[in-house]
């Protein structure tokens, strides 16, 4: 029979997830000889074998993948002939490409938690319990191949009993690169205010546990950085966290023991509750339960944002408490989560304690966000166990590209070949701190992937930090439109290589006449785009400050139609003035000071919560269009009327018709089905397939009622619909072409 050496590479997420132990054992039970290593792009095979045995090899070894491996491509050809005496596992390679999968964070195997509660197990309790199939991955690498000496592992020398696991083939810590145990590993320690108490890797977490049921505030330390901790059920608490940290009303994210727990919380449905138990462990949007939950946590909201523990610590110190707790990231207002103790202690007079361990981040890495919505997946935030992402395009790309992303939910990405690689969140570039975090996320990417960027592609907002970054750091830059980017992230992650119709709706973006655009309906393919219709313009008055302020956007739609007139009017918007401010912002009005237009579909949404009084000035991002979801009544459907004219949505007559309601119920639930019925008018005239795009798209009310009206539509259910995907979008522009 004719034996062949195989040479076999395999491409895809294949590093830090068993992969070698299971080539190993497959290959070993069919007796073949041979190696397996792993090289910066993937895992490399020699095998000897008949043409049989070979094909059978394969089949197994696609159809078997241990939990988190995934498989992009597999190469092979015949060799000339080796020779083996065995089949092993061998030293990694360095062949100087690096297009390997870093494989992202994932929460604690079953395995892994039955030894954990197992009295008998020398890991009985430890908090950094993990095997090849679970545990922290992206948060802790610099450099590839993943291989301990590259991670923040490498500081924590095995003890014995740790050494002989990660040597055995056959162990389930074969090669886990942040092995550990209470001997060698990584180690809880506590703080009140910032004095280091003395204490059991136990006492740690019942200290810890104490604190919480007293109604402190604890900073604790989980993978990608750090979270501020308080009693869930202590309204008390909670107000405080409030205060100290100066959030008015932003929801907090909410940690449930378990699935019971968050049962008991809010309603989950069956998807919901495949996301919620996941070992990616996002934090999951439900619509409440009356429940124990303090109503600080999420004010005027029916839903909350729950997870469930991510890491051993969180499920030993949800075991002790037995009750939800609040968990939100420890940051500055506008600046990055923080990863280090040195950071944190910026924070100091937030936390009454610390809950802290000595493996270190190198990669901060937030808690992902999402939602699910007519049984689809609506992600807000991408960032830890799912990041970095990696997005396969339907070509090729002309050269490495480098994707700067926008200004707000920023993200980066890189892009060679056919593959894009999208950082997690970074968040919003509005502190010195953000940029250098952006800056240093930038230079992660760099590294890890060796990669040296021949373009690089940002937005057209000139003032953006993400722009000036460019600008300052690289020769070679082009801009991108804010929404054609919005809607390339679409296609790219649906592979779509046909024209689309792109619905970008969102805050605002710059657009090319030098106008804020946000309310757009653009014809693309990815060659470029035409604006075939819009949002008409309308005032932004004050500029930054109506973004904050709802009720300025709805004051100069007031007198765009009524011109001065309107200040008799009697509208909670007029009322939320004081009779000075409503005259300096008509001369303002009048004379064009500090008004830049904008056809943006968010400052619409916040003109209507302004004129219902649900929101006359808003404390974060969005906050106007949650409640407005709050007051939508599905049995209202009729729309309000809207005219088309040259391209231009004319909507002023919808405005005059919402003064004459009463009830803000009907208002709301109009105005949604307007929107529909904008999309839908314009859709007849484009008849192509539907994308939607930008930030209006996490509205749930509006996502699902285009859903039911549109089965087809485009829409990116991996990546945000908000800025999150711009940065994808940008490096999509640098199509091939012959
Ligand atoms: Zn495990
Ligand atoms: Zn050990
Ligand atoms: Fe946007």
């Amino acid at each position: 029979m004719g034996h062949c050496t195989y040479k076999i590479n395999i491409h895809g997420v294949v590093q830090g997830v068993g992969f070698r132990p299971f080539v190993y054992s497959v290959a070993t039970k069919l007796g073949l000889k041979g190696t397996v290593s792993n090289g910066t792009s993937g895992v490399e095979i020699y095998i000897n074998a008949t043409q049989l045995e070979f094909t059978e090899f394969i089949r197994i070894v696609t159809g078997n993948l241990p939990p988190l491996a995934k498989i992009d491509n597999i190469d092979y050809k015949e060799i000339d002939s080796l020779i083996f005496d065995d089949f092993d596992i061998i030293q990694s390679t360095d062949n100087g490409e690096k297009s390997v999968k870093i494989p992202p964070d994932m929460f604690v195997c079953d395995d892994c938690q039955k030894e954990l509660f197992d009295p008998n197990n020398r890991r009985y309790k430890y908090g950094f319990i993990n095997c090849t199939n679970c545990g922290v991955r992206y948060s802790i690498i610099k450099n590839l191949p993943y291989d301990r000496h590259n991670t923040s592992m490498s500081e924590f020398k095995m003890c014995e009993k740790c050494e002989a696991e990660y040597k055995d083939p056959l162990n389930r810590r074969y090669h886990a690169q942040p092995i550990g145990c209470f001997d060698c590993g990584p180690k809880l320690s506590f703080y009140i205010g910032e004095k280091k108490i003395e204490l059991s890797q136990n006492e740690c977490l019942e200290y810890t546990a104490n604190e919480i049921l007293e109604g402190k505030i604890v900073a604790i330390k989980g993978v990608g950085g750090y979270h501020l901790v308080c009693d869930a059920t202590n309204e008390h608490a909670v107000q405080e966290l409030r205060k100290r940290k100066h959030r008015p009303s932003k929801p907090f994210a909410v940690m449930a023991h378990d699935i019971t727990m968050a049962r008991s919380l809010a309603c989950v449905s069956e998807i919901e509750e495949k996301y919620l138990i996941s070992s990616q462990r996002p934090i999951v949007l439900l619509k409440s339960k009356s429940s124990i939950i303090a109503p600080s946590v999420a004010p005027n909201l029916s839903q909350i944002g729950i997870f469930l523990p991510y890491t051993p610590v969180h499920l030993l110190l949800l075991d002790i408490l037995k009750r939800p707790i609040v968990a939100t990231s420890a940051n500055l207002s506008d600046e990055p989560l923080c990863i280090n103790l040195e950071s944190l202690r910026k924070l100091n007079n937030v936390y009454d304690a610390v809950l802290d361990h000595n493996r270190e981040i190198v990669n901060g890495c937030d808690d992902s966000v999402i939602k699910i919505v007519a049984n689809h997946t609506l992600v807000l935030r991408r960032a830890r166990g799912y990041a970095p992402a990696h997005i396969k395009l339907p070509f090729n790309l002309s050269q490495q590209v480098l994707g700067l992303g926008a200004n707000q939910k920023s993200t980066i990405a890189i892009g060679f070949d056919k593959d894009v690689i999208l950082s997690p969140h970074i968040g919003d570039l509005d502190s010195i701190e953000s940029v250098k975090y952006f800056a240093s996320n930038i230079n992660t990417l760099r590294r890890v992937y060796d990669f040296d960027p021949k373009i690089v592609i940002h937005d057209m907002h000139p003032s953006y930090e993400s722009t000036k970054y460019a600008k300052e750091n690289f020769k070679n830059t082009r801009a991108v439109q804010h929404h054609y980017a919005h809607i390339l992230s679409v296609m790219a992650q649906k592979k779509i290589t046909t024209k689309v119709l792109g619905v970008a709706f969102d805050g605002t973006g710059y657009g090319d006449d030098g106008t804020l655009w946000g309310g757009e309906f653009l014809v693309c393919d990815y060659k470029g785009f035409e604006r075939v219709a819009s949002l008409q313009n309308f005032t932004l008055l004050g500029g930054e400050k109506a973004i904050r302020e709802p009720r300025r956007v709805a004051l100069a739609l007031l007198f765009d139609i009524y011109g001065k007139d309107a200040m008799s009017f009697d509208l909670p918007t007029m009322k939320s003035f004081t009779p000075s401010e409503l005259g300096i912002l008509y001369t303002a009005w009048t004379k064009k000071i500090n008004s830049p237009l904008t056809s943006s579909m968010g400052r619409l949404f916040d003109a209507v919560a302004s004129l219902c009084n649900i929101s006359q000035v808003v404390s974060f991002e969005g906050e106007s269009g949650m409640l407005l979801e709050e007051l939508f009544d599905p049995k209202i459907t009729d729309p309000y009327s809207f005219e088309l004219q040259d391209g231009k949505i004319v909507f002023m007559p919808m405005i005059k018709e919402i003064l004459l309601e009463q009830d803000s119920r009907v208002v709301v639930s109009r105005f949604f089905h307007t929107i529909v019925n904008i999309i839908e008018h314009i859709v007849k005239l484009y008849p192509l397939p539907l994308a939607l795009s930008g930030g209006v798209f996490q509205n749930g009310v509006l996502l699902k009622l285009l859903y039911e009206k549109f089965p087809d539509l485009l829409f990116g259910e991996d990546i945000p619909p908000n800025d999150g995907g711009i940065a994808l979008g940008q490096v999509a522009t640098m199509m091939e072409t012959h």
